[in-house]
């Protein structure tokens, strides 16, 4: 018998840049409670429905180095270690430290058990990821000493190098086939991912990388923020192969709301139609599954469509997939269930 379900209403979402935006350089009067500034706060993310999700942590160059989040096809070096690391300590210290200070109204969440439980208490759940294995070294000690922490999910590259792979630079109308895959290291970082089931987050790889992922990798293959290549050819985004290649490993897509990576013509323009959303969702359906798709906002670290704004903007993406016909069960899915299944398939019960 099939089984009813009513969507709850209740949204995890795949990536954010939260945890970037206030610890690096923070707007006076900026904070994660309620404020005016960024994406997401608690009270906003009340308003809009999110349980929890993706708190990522992205290191930008160094000051002197330039500004690492502007979309540039040439690669900055690899970052010193020393300087991932402090930085890294930093930002993962900002976590905790809102977790304390929340009162229990923001828990780091190291199991699906964990976010369940945070949505049912009324909190919001996030899990730790790292964009980029720039703080981890060769021998692997500070990925144990992480996952420690709680870092449940990890990207081997941002678009930048690391000893572990190359990401793809950021290029429109190109595909994401732009370099080298797994170095050796990063190859025994995917084995060391699958014994202690940390996510492997393929959202910024290249498709060597992905692919060497996908041999090397004995857990579902995810993207967590990025979209479908033949609606926007970007090389953020997965090609018809690669979504096949999820879809045949039960992995996950998350839908990135960043304009950049939504539009045909790539353009920086924040007059995007929340409609253009729902057709890399209904195409990413199409291609992998009802069940492989779900949300990766990408908010604090992207333009964003502003008709969605921020995070309290929500349930107007909702409301449009509604719009073209997605029932309550399947708004559950894509809302909330399918980031636990593959959550489950990934970490365990
Ligand atoms: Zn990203």
């Amino acid at each position: 018998m099939r089984r009813l379900s009513i969507f709850d209403g209740k949204i995890f979402d795949g990536h954010n840049d939260t945890l970037l935006r206030l610890t690096v350089n923070p707007r006076e009067g900026d904070n994660f409670f309620d404020s005016v500034h960024g994406h997401i706060d608690l009270a906003r993310a009340r308003q809009g429905g999110m349980a929890g999700g993706f708190f990522a942590i992205f290191l930008p160059n160094p000051p002197d180095e330039g500004g690492a989040s502007s979309p540039h096809p040439q690669f900055p070096a690899p970052l010193d270690l020393h300087y991932a690391q402090s930085l890294t300590f930093k930002m993962m210290a900002t976590l905790f430290q809102l977790e304390r200070e929340s009162q229990g109204q923001l828990r780091v969440a190291r199991s699906v058990a964990d976010i369940i439980a945070a949505r049912e208490a009324g909190a919001m759940s996030a899990v730790l990821h790292l964009e980029g294995a720039e703080a981890i070294d060769e021998d692997l000690c500070a990925l144990e000493v992480f996952y420690q922490a709680g870092l449940r999910s990890l990207g081997p590259v941002w678009s930048r190098p690391t000893i572990f792979a190359e990401g793809v630079p950021f290029l429109h109308r190109h595909t994401p086939d732009t370099g080298a895959g797994l170095t050796e290291a990063g190859k025994r970082l995917v084995q060391a991912c699958n014994a202690r089931r940390i996510m492997i987050d393929l959202s910024h790889m290249n498709e060597a990388g992905f692919w060497d992922v996908a041999k090397w990798s004995t857990a579902p293959l995810v993207a967590t923020h990025s979209n479908a290549w033949a609606l926007s050819p970007s090389t953020r985004n997965l090609t018809d192969k690669q979504l096949d290649a999820i879809r045949d490993s039960d992995g996950m897509v998350g839908l990135n709301f960043a304009v950049l990576f939504l539009r045909e013509d790539g353009a920086s323009d924040e007059d995007t139609a929340i409609d253009v959303m729902v057709d890399h969702i209904d195409y990413l359906v199409s291609r992998v599954g009802i069940e492989r798709v779900g949300f990766g906002s990408d908010f604090d670290g992207a333009p964003v469509p502003r008709a969605i704004g921020d995070v309290s903007g929500l349930p107007r993406l909702v409301d449009a997939l509604r719009a073209r016909g997605y029932g309550a069960d399947e708004l559950q899915k894509l809302c909330f269930d399918n980031w636990m299944r593959v959550l489950k398939l990934t970490w365990g019960e």
